[in-house]
């Protein structure tokens, strides 16, 4: 599905449905849309349950222009209900579609860990099995085959990112910043982001300069969106883009918030008009996506 978020070009859902985790999921967008749309054409009819889709696992596959695609907008795909062997079936069917950039966020990098802490070949025949499921290969018919070779940016005994696979984590707050370290400790990944949005608090309060951000490719910022809207004050947000310069991460503000957009009598309900901002969040920087030979 198209979208309107900016950091990327497209959506795509094989699981629906979450569960909060920390209080930047008190007005979880995801969670709201889900009850808007319960029961309706492509939307689970429970919007309490997280749902699997596996329909939906090889439509990248089918889209031909190269696009950044959001994994799991309106669900969390290390949710604990998400069962490994489904994820499997994510990564393999991202396996099959290396001309597509693939963009995970999770607030769940504990769990996101675990997963990636699978072994070259351990994860090499997963990916084989998940792929023998996605087309239905009975004993002894053919299927796509994952090659474990430098296509996929994996390299025998040593490492095993697929390399159009990116792996992010959010942060609202100082509380959540642990999330980071869990996210450095997902080895192998291509690239790894931090999206801070909702930011509701000071991320960096009480730590030193040029050490958080270190080995972070990309940083979101974000103030919260819709009628109850958090604040999201104007030095948490330079205090983030100064540690990201020093740490030598892109920078991209999405939106200042509705609670700023509200304050400043914005044309925009979420303060993404870039014109409005002071000139030092006039940022909107991104790694290279299709630079990699795939
Ligand atoms: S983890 Fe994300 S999708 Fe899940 S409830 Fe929290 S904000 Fe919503």
């Amino acid at each position: 599905m198209s979208t309107k978020i900016e950091w990327t070009d497209e959506t795509w859902n094989p699981v629906m449905g979450c569960s909060p985790v920390s209080d930047g999921c008190k007005n979880c967008y995801a969670i709201s849309q889900m009850r808007r749309f319960a029961g309706m054409k492509g939307w689970p009819k429970d919007p309490n349950v997280v749902t699997l889709f596996p329909d939906r696992l090889m439509r990248p596959s089918m889209w031909r222009s190269r696009k950044r695609v959001f994994v799991c907008s309106v669900s969390d795909l290390f949710h604990e209900d998400v069962p490994f062997s489904f994820i499997d079936q994510i990564y393999a069917a991202m396996a099959l579609s290396p001309q597509h950039v693939f963009q995970i966020l999770t607030k769940r990098p504990l769990r996101m860990a675990k997963y990636l802490s699978a072994g070259y070949v351990e994860f090499c025949d997963r990916l084989n099995e998940a792929s023998r499921t996605l087309h239905r290969a009975k004993p002894g018919e053919d299927f796509p085959v994952i090659m474990p070779t430098q296509k996929h940016g994996m390299v025998p005994g040593v490492a095993w990112p697929l390399s159009n696979v990116w792996h992010g984590v959010t942060v609202e707050n100082v509380a959540t910043l642990n999330r980071i370290k869990l996210l450095r400790k997902c080895r192998p990944t291509r690239r790894r982001f931090v999206s801070f949005e909702p930011l509701i608090g000071s991320a960096l309060k009480g730590t030193a300069i040029g050490e958080v951000l270190q080995g972070i490719d990309w940083v979101i910022i974000g103030g919260e969106s819709g009628p109850n809207a958090r604040p999201m004050h104007m030095d948490w947000v330079a205090e983030i883009i100064e540690e990201a310069r020093e740490c030598h991460s892109h920078i991209f503000v999405k939106q200042l918030g509705s609670w700023w957009a509200k304050e400043h009598k914005s044309k925009s309900r979420k303060g993404n008009i870039m014109d409005e901002w002071r000139t030092q969040f006039m940022v909107r920087e991104s790694p290279d996506f299709f630079l990699d030979k795939t």
